[in-house]
């Protein structure tokens, strides 16, 4: 399962409102039909031109992970990302790793709950621009200790990087009983999930780990605030 910040999300939310420059703040797109920014975090605008690059705790870690990333990141160049796997780096504790980096780590539990991992951004980056930031994956996956299927596993992958470039969980109340829900998301016409659904979403079988429609909505957003506030 993926981390479930929805009660996070609303509680960050007045945090949100001064975190981003107050005069250009009307003018960016922060949420549409099936993706929200982590303006909770400050973030609202990726770089279409600064280098995003995924990095990795260990060479053990860069060997397994990679491939749950690899068709991911393919499409976020596709969509404008001036983005990349890297190679490996060490980043003390939860400190921010350099800038534009996605750190990838692995720890027992860094929710707290089992099975859920965790992905956040640098909070307050300068401009709203996204700079970075640490994944961390949870080590019960690997250890057997906690089943999860492969599809899920490897949305979780894209779900945990995403976060750190800005997207945080698009649920909503669509059936207007007055409570956001667990897996309360729109859907693509065949019934696909955004990966950003919480506590999971995205597509499953070999098209695990790519972005949907939706997904790419919000990363495209990301861009264009990044343009309209004339930040390279
Ligand atoms: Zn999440």
């Amino acid at each position: 399962m993926l981390r479930s910040s929805l009660i996070f999300g609303t509680a960050m939310a007045v945090t949100c409102a001064l975190a981003v420059t107050p005069v250009r703040a009307d003018t960016l797109v922060t949420q549409g039909h099936g993706f929200k920014l982590t303006t909770q975090f400050g973030v609202s605008a990726l770089s279409p031109d600064r280098p995003y690059t995924v990095t990795f705790a260990s060479a053990d870690l860069k060997k397994r992970y990679t491939p749950h990333l690899t068709k991911a990141v393919a499409q976020l160049r596709a969509a404008g990302l001036n983005m990349a796997v890297g190679g490996v780096e060490e980043v003390a504790g939860s400190a921010c790793p350099p800038q534009g980096h996605v750190h990838y780590t692995e720890e027992h539990r860094p929710m707290g709950r089992g099975g859920y991992s965790r992905g956040a951004p640098c909070p307050h980056p300068a401009d709203g621009v996204a700079a970075g930031g640490v994944v961390s994956m949870d080590s019960e996956y690997f250890d057997g200790s906690w089943y999860i299927s492969p599809y899920k596993l490897r949305n979780t992958f894209v779900h945990e990087m995403l976060h750190v470039l800005g997207l945080d969980h698009p649920n909503l109340d669509l059936n207007r009983n007055g409570i956001v829900e667990t897996y309360e998301c729109v859907a693509t016409p065949s019934g696909v999930k955004p990966v950003m659904c919480s506590p999971n979403g995205g597509r499953r079988s070999s098209e695990a780990g790519t972005l949907t429609v939706h997904d790419l909505d919000g990363i495209e957003a990301l861009l264009a605030n990044g343009r309209a506030l004339g930040v390279r």
